[in-house]
């Protein structure tokens, strides 16, 4: 497997990157590259919804992949939504270079719960494995305790652990 690119989208909670690049180095044993920032663009954002398109990030990430021939997942530090849904947590490219997720939701503040920095980060690093798996080629799991269980809620992601189940990791 080649390296894997995370990319931030605007500013991250401090740490957050390093944990991720502590989470998935060891997991997948490839290098886990953090590139340099850059802004998610205005006409990635519906105003009215107050929240970003999950399938124009995807394009633009898709439209620019990683010329290591890796892996890139976007990190968005607000909301996000694909057509037909509220919200969603990430979006990828099935056996694909590239993924989106969003940290809004997996913030223990917007659930107006007490700030936990361990929470945050620990959700924040499953659902990235999710989306890698998706780009892995990896579908949805019935597991609820596999990392490619699909998260209909916060809750779904609690219950998540940082691991595929034996099935998946296969
Ligand atoms: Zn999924
Ligand atoms: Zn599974």
């Amino acid at each position: 497997m080649r390296p894997i690119h995370l990319l931030p989208l605007g500013a991250l909670p401090p740490g957050l990157t390093e944990h991720l690049v502590a989470t998935l180095a060891p997991r997948f044993r490839v290098p886990v590259v953090v590139d340099p920032p850059t802004e998610a663009r205005p006409d990635w954002r519906d105003d009215a919804r107050a929240q970003y398109r999950a399938d124009a990030i995807l394009a633009a990430l898709v439209a620019d992949p990683p010329a290591d021939g890796g892996r890139r997942i976007a990190l968005l530090p607000a909301d996000l939504f694909a057509p037909g849904l509220a919200f969603t947590l990430g979006l990828a490219t099935l056996a694909g270079c590239c993924a989106v997720v969003a940290l809004a939701r997996l913030d223990p503040a917007f659930h107006g719960e007490p700030p936990d920095a361990g929470r945050f980060f620990r959700r924040a690093a499953i659902e990235t494995l999710h989306e890698l798996g998706h780009t892995l080629g990896l579908a949805h799991c019935a597991d609820p305790a596999c990392v490619m269980h699909y998260s209909r809620s916060i809750a779904d992601t609690d219950r998540k652990t940082l691991d595929f189940c034996a099935a998946c990791a296969r």
